[in-house]
């Protein structure tokens, strides 16, 4: 890795490497200093050694860093580290999942365009869609994510975006990215997926077709519910140079660089703990299929899954670690089940290393109506389960007391 002599502050090529690999040591850009971890640069400036050097930096003949809300090389260390794991030339990364979304759709679309979504989405997703873009002349249309028959109808007109999430949250859906991104294409559309639940240890949209895949950094990537962060990456550089660039640089929902070095950090363990959150969301899954008390268990790694067969060939064989349970007696027995609950907490966040369930009909999805909530298949009984890193007997255990309870 070089010598105090010869610091190495770009970041080592990583064609031969396997994902393992990359999630330890891509995109690390060492200082002269040489240290073993990533550096934190909590700078919002840099200075330059003359006047010349900021008027090059500013016409882009060098391409030092200038102000942390363009760049940032602890940042630089995360988005790089992230792009190679998705296969991607771009990674931009931003304050929130919310803000990544918000930036891959607003910075390319105006008046008179079209977008169209599938329709099971986590709230916010479906809020930027349903509400704030329209109020800018957009027209978006939502779709069964599943129909890909309602996708081809939808997108036998032009389109300038789609937007879809797979597994969606909370109905654990999936969507066939190759076919939908076919489909689009032909409509002359850039296709985006949110990879928030699959992370790329499961899932490469850009390698099944899409153009731009967002995150929720704040969930698998950070993983033990520390940060808040997101990121935006793309291979379509027409995308990142006229739309999405000047969008981020002017806009600034730039994420903070201790934000970032504890999702580069995040990043080491991605794939241990990826795999291991599956094991047990599987084991748990298995356990509660079929028991007394429970209506329906919803989980893409159990053939029972509707699109079982589609997940185990776009996942990588892996179902994830979302659960969606439910259990009988509705609304009345889910809050008895989540209150019987003793190990698993009850929250919104997911993704975190303490396993999490909610009722996403009042409390994430609350704002959605009835009939919303029963189109996205959040029944009244429904509970979310984000199934963590504890010991799979206690988890299993848990919900087996909590269910006698209900
Ligand atoms: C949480 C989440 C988001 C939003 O991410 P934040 O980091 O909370 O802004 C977007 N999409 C999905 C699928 C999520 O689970």
């Amino acid at each position: 890795m070089g010598s105090p002599e010869t610091p190495t502050p770009t970041p080592t090529p990583s064609a031969d490497w396997h994902p393992r690999t990359t999630m330890v040591r891509g995109g690390l850009a060492r200082s002269e200093n040489m240290e073993t971890a990533e550096a934190l640069y909590l700078s919002s400036g840099f200075v330059y050694p003359d006047a010349d050097a900021a008027r090059r930096a500013f016409d882009g003949t060098d391409t030092r860093f200038v102000y942390s809300r363009f760049r940032n090389p602890t940042n630089s260390v995360f988005e790089e580290r992230l792009a190679q794991l998705e296969g991607a030339a771009v990674c931009r990364a931003t304050t929130s999942g919310m803000a990544a979304m918000t930036a891959a759709l607003v910075c390319r679309v105006g008046v008179g365009d079209r977008v169209v979504a599938s329709r099971s989405l986590f709230v916010s997703c479906h809020w930027v869609l349903t509400e704030l873009l329209p109020r800018f002349g957009v027209t978006v249309e939502l779709v069964p994510g599943t129909d890909l028959d309602a996708w081809r109808a939808a997108l036998s007109r032009p389109a300038t975006c789609v937007f879809l999430e797979s597994p969606s949250n909370p109905g654990l859906e999936i969507i066939d990215i190759p076919a939908v991104s076919a489909l689009a294409h032909a409509a002359g559309a850039v296709v985006i997926v949110d990879n928030a639940f699959a992370t790329p240890v499961l899932q490469q949209p850009l390698r099944l077709g899409a153009d731009v895949v967002i995150h929720s950094a704040t969930k698998y990537i950070d993983g033990q519910g520390r940060c808040l962060g997101g990121a935006i990456l793309t291979n379509d550089a027409a995308y990142d140079e006229e739309y999405l660039l000047p969008y981020l640089r002017n806009t600034g929902p730039c994420l903070s660089p201790f934000n970032a070095w504890v999702m580069a950090k995040g990043l080491e363990t991605l794939d241990l703990r990826v795999r291991a959150h599956g094991e047990s969301a599987l084991a748990l899954a298995r356990a509660l299929e079929g028991r007394t008390g429970v209506r329906s268990i919803r989980y893409p790694g159990l053939e029972s899954h509707p699109q079982h067969a589609l997940a185990m060939t776009q996942m990588n064989g892996g179902g994830g670690a979302m659960l969606a349970l439910e259990v009988e007696g509705g609304q009345e027995g889910a809050f008895r089940f989540l209150d019987a609950l003793r190990l698993i907490d009850i929250s919104n966040n997911l993704g975190d290393a303490k396993s999490l369930a909610c009722h996403p009909a009042t409390t994430t999805h609350q704002r959605l109506s009835d009939e919303e909530c029963a189109i996205q298949g959040i029944q009244p009984g429904l509970v979310r389960v984000s199934v963590g890193l504890e010991d799979t007997r206690d988890l299993i255990a848990d919900v087996e007391q909590a269910l006698a309870a209900v």
